[in-house]
């Protein structure tokens, strides 16, 4: 009897969990398997810039004399191959100083914790990335299934330290190391792009990485619009030789690698201004649109 009393009353309850939970693992799954974290050849950017993450979610190395800096960490699972291309490069996952974060999703924020306790590295974050990297990921956006599968730790990530938060503006130094922190909302209300400048013999290259500008349907607030309109006319007012995102297929990791080995300075491969500004053409016509992605 009892056992039929709970199972008509928290059936219905069970049931849209199950469909929530069977659509968003099977997202989960599709992007750890497929589309995120394929092992990726570690290469040289330009300068003191790497690129160390896998097929798609990306991560990039920033090295230095007095300690490297890591943007983002990939799924819980990514953080490992991220470490494998560290070493491959040639470069020691304990000389990392400080990690940084584009922002808190699982696919960039996921593998934190555990790069932090490889290296002891401190975090740095943005105010509203700092709360959900401190809570596995959790945000107050997100739409509430997402959410209980977050605290039911279906979904969500092994939180990092947070160490310090800055503000947009900030420039984060290690040595000889400057990236400046842009609060792009719009994708996550704590979006941070960086632009920071890199060495090519006796070139000074300008680079961007930029946040995430499309609107996930699992991921929505009021100011969101206005958010994209204006973090797209602030990375359209920063110079870029060079340009990446968090999601490489966006930047054309795998294309500009190929075109590097074959290029008489290897670095030219990588430098698209155009490139940059399609890809925020593309964002404000999302935006004009309407489209989620
Ligand atoms: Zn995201």
């Amino acid at each position: 009897m009892l056992l039929t009393h709970f199972i008509k009353r928290w059936l219905p309850v069970v049931a849209l969990l199950g469909a929530v939970a069977v659509v968003f693992a099977g997202r989960w799954l599709n992007a750890t398997k497929v589309g995120g974290q394929g092992p990726a050849e570690p290469f040289r950017i330009a300068g003191n810039l790497y690129y160390v993450g896998a097929t798609d979610v990306a991560a990039f190395l920033i090295t230095g004399p007095e300690g490297h800096v890591l943007l983002d960490g990939g799924y819980p699972t990514t953080a490992r191959l991220i470490m494998e291309s560290v070493a491959k490069l040639g470069f020691d996952i304990k000389d990392v100083k400080v990690l940084l974060n584009s922002e808190p999703h699982p696919d960039h924020g996921g593998g934190l914790a555990v790069l932090q306790q490889a290296s002891g590295a401190q975090l740095w974050a943005s105010d509203w990335s700092a709360d959900s990297l401190a809570h596995g990921g959790d945000d107050p956006d997100s739409f509430l299934p997402l959410r209980t599968l977050i605290w039911m730790g279906v979904l969500g990530y092994p939180a990092p330290r947070v160490d310090h938060r800055f503000k947009d503006g900030d420039t984060i130094r290690v040595g000889p190391i400057a990236m400046t922190a842009h609060v792009t909302p719009g994708h996550t209300r704590g979006c941070t792009s960086w632009s920071f400048p890199v060495h090519d013999g006796d070139r000074v290259l300008n680079v961007v990485s930029a946040c995430d500008l499309g609107v996930l349907a699992s991921t929505t607030y009021p100011e969101q619009s206005a958010d994209r309109e204006r973090s797209i006319r602030v990375l359209r007012g920063l110079p870029a030789d060079i340009w990446v995102t968090c999601h490489a297929r966006w930047w054309g990791r795998y294309r500009k690698f190929v075109a590097s080995t074959t290029a008489k300075n290897p670095v030219d491969a990588f430098i698209d201004p155009d490139g940059y500004r399609a890809y925020l053409d593309a964002a404000e016509v999302e935006l004009r649109e309407g489209r989620t992605h």
